[in-house]
């Protein structure tokens, strides 16, 4: 059975070197927690986005949750989001106390649109979390306006969205403070949790930083409560660190396979991904879409090759959420794709046999 693993231990039989380099680097320093490489990648991924601040975290929901806290989010306040986003994103929400609203998405590009948003922002909406689905980017300068006018602060979920771009612009510089995840999977990945959060203003990052630390401002005085413990870890940080300087490579690499998979199935009948206008793609997926999916995914089982989907549920029709009252066919377009879409294996370190295996597989199942 070809189980697409995501790739990690093929990079890492690659970097091994590089790895154990960064791991020992942090064990012999005696600097176990936040030390000189959290503090370092803090500063060149800040750099990389062309921002002043960065806050290095356990993980992307955290993330998100100490965003939206530093942005005052909380009890009772309405945060506009997609529901066909990975589940962390709305559990982050939910987590503080703030009701998620879901907007219903792009049926091309799987994206928020920014007029959707404009019809669901009520006197109780405190913040508008746009997710960059998949690898690409919301269209923003519209969203901003929005925000701008209503006086909302913008959240940009960039778990999936590492150096993306719009309009020539890199994801998580557009809103008021930006989030980002790790996880191994992700386009840049830790080997274990990480995320981190990217912002402009100072206060907002000086909130971020008391409360990844206990709400503390100096080591044992808390300013701030409720508090977390929500530290990026030293050894993750090193390792982020190496693999930041790797980021451009592993792009060029998933863009090459998304290529090779455009050209080899433009004529099977599958629905390709539609990269927005104005957007670098950097496919932290690459989702494709058929009306029979269910059946093609058990054909490929067949072939020994299982696929992804990401993801199967809409978090609007979780059993979790039920108490938000989101009826069946309430976005219809996010319920309609969660039936059809499914993701063909994406990593840098994808070799051509592999990905020739999954093309063969589909174009014979696809066969007219
Ligand atoms: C992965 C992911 C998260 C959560 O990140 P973790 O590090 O797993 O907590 C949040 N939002 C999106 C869109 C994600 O893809």
């Amino acid at each position: 059975m070809t189980q697409f693993v995501w790739g990690y231990l093929s990079e890492y039989a690659e970097e091994r070197a590089d790895i154990l380099d960064a791991v020992d680097t942090v064990f012999g320093s005696g600097k176990l927690v936040l030390g000189p490489s959290v503090r370092e990648f803090e500063n060149e991924f800040a750099a990389f986005h062309g921002v002043s601040h960065c806050v290095g975290v356990d993980n992307g929901t955290n993330a998100i949750v100490l965003g939206l806290r530093a942005l005052g989010v909380g009890e009772g306040d309405e945060v506009v989001t997609v529901a066909n986003t990975a589940a962390p994103t709305v559990v982050a929400i939910d987590a503080v106390g703030a009701r998620p609203v879901f907007v219903d998405v792009d049926p091309d590009t799987y994206l928020m649109r920014v007029e959707d948003v404009a019809a669901v922002i009520t006197d109780r909406t405190r913040c508008l979390l746009p997710v960059h689905l998949y690898g690409q980017c919301v269209e923003m300068e519209p969203l901003r306006r929005l925000a701008a006018e209503h006086g909302l602060p913008i959240l940009e979920d960039c778990a999936q969205a590492h150096g993306a771009r719009h309009h020539g612009r890199i994801a998580g510089s557009f809103g008021d403070v930006a989030t980002f995840s790790f996880y191994p999977t992700k386009v840049l990945g830790a080997y274990g949790d990480g995320g981190a959060t990217v912002t402009d203003s100072p206060d907002l990052d000086a909130r971020l930083r008391r409360l990844r630390y206990y709400g503390m401002e100096s080591v044992y005085h808390v300013v701030e409560t409720p508090g977390y413990n929500s530290r990026l870890d030293e050894v993750q940080a090193e390792i982020l660190r190496r693999k930041l300087t790797r980021l451009d490579g592993y792009l060029a690499r998933r863009r090459a396979v998304a290529e090779r998979y455009a050209e080899a199935l433009a004529d099977t009948g599958l629905v390709l991904p539609v990269t927005a206008e104005g957007n670098d793609h950097v496919y932290y997926v690459y989702v494709v879409r058929h009306p029979r999916r269910d059946e093609i995914l058990a054909e490929l089982k067949r072939h020994d090759i299982v696929l992804n989907i990401s993801y199967p549920w809409p978090v609007h029709r979780q059993t979790g959420f039920a108490h938000l009252g989101y009826a069946e066919g309430s976005l219809p377009v996010t319920e309609r794709l969660s039936g059809e879409i499914f993701s063909l294996p994406m990593y840098p370190s994808l070799t051509a046999g592999e990905q020739d295996k999954v093309i063969d597989a589909l174009r014979e199942v696809l066969a007219p």
